[in-house]
């Protein structure tokens, strides 16, 4: 009997303010700059574990404006990588804007060029997969791209949302780091597991 094949699954995550501490007014420069964020490798291994592959989507227009070249920003990966490997899980692909928000390029979030270039790599269910942020764009971006957003509160714009400044568009949680998305997205999984 033929068993139809399932589309891989997936959770996107930004980064800044979501894996790592982000920087306000400014960038990660460096592998020594990084901050992984309290208990961050251990919930994507958790997602790992549970079936779910991991893809970061994040703007990194530091790489544009000659801040951070290439071989640093692939520094910066690494390490994140590392410490993901180092309990136990990964992250399958980075996707980055580089662009200036000055360029009009479509991958800088809020467009959804990042998220559907994951698709286009790994051909998962955007309407299945999960984006989770830090940044009220991010939810722009997540309903840009059609799928469902997860609003973590370990970021920038946690004040934003404490002050009630209404969402752009209506997460399917707000929660307040990593682990707790990932305490939600394995709840909500209703689906065989692989
Ligand atoms: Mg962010
Ligand atoms: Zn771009």
């Amino acid at each position: 009997m033929n068993v139809p094949s399932q589309p891989p699954r997936f959770v996107l995550l930004d980064r800044d303010g979501v894996i790592n501490t982000a920087v306000r007014n400014g960038y990660v420069l460096s592998p020594d700059a990084i901050e992984i964020l309290p208990g961050a490798p251990e919930a994507i291994a958790r997602l790992n574990a549970a079936g779910y592959r991991v893809a970061v989507a994040s703007n990194q227009q530091c790489v544009g404006k000659g801040e951070l070249s290439e071989a640093g920003l692939d520094a910066i990966t690494q390490a994140v990588r590392d410490r993901v490997a180092a309990a136990g899980g990964a992250i399958e692909a980075f996707f980055y804007c580089r662009h200036l928000a000055s360029d009009g390029c479509d991958c800088r979030k809020p467009k959804p060029g990042l998220l559907l270039q994951a698709q286009r790599a790994f051909g998962f269910d955007l309407a299945a997969t999960y984006f989770v942020g830090d940044a009220y764009t991010d939810l722009e971006t997540a309903a840009n791209a059609s799928c469902p957003a997860i609003f973590i509160r370990s970021g920038l714009d946690a004040a934003r949302c404490d002050a009630g400044e209404p969402f752009p568009s209506p997460p399917a949680a707000v929660v307040a780091d990593l682990a707790e998305a990932v305490d939600f997205i394995l709840r909500d999984d209703t689906s065989p597991s692989p």
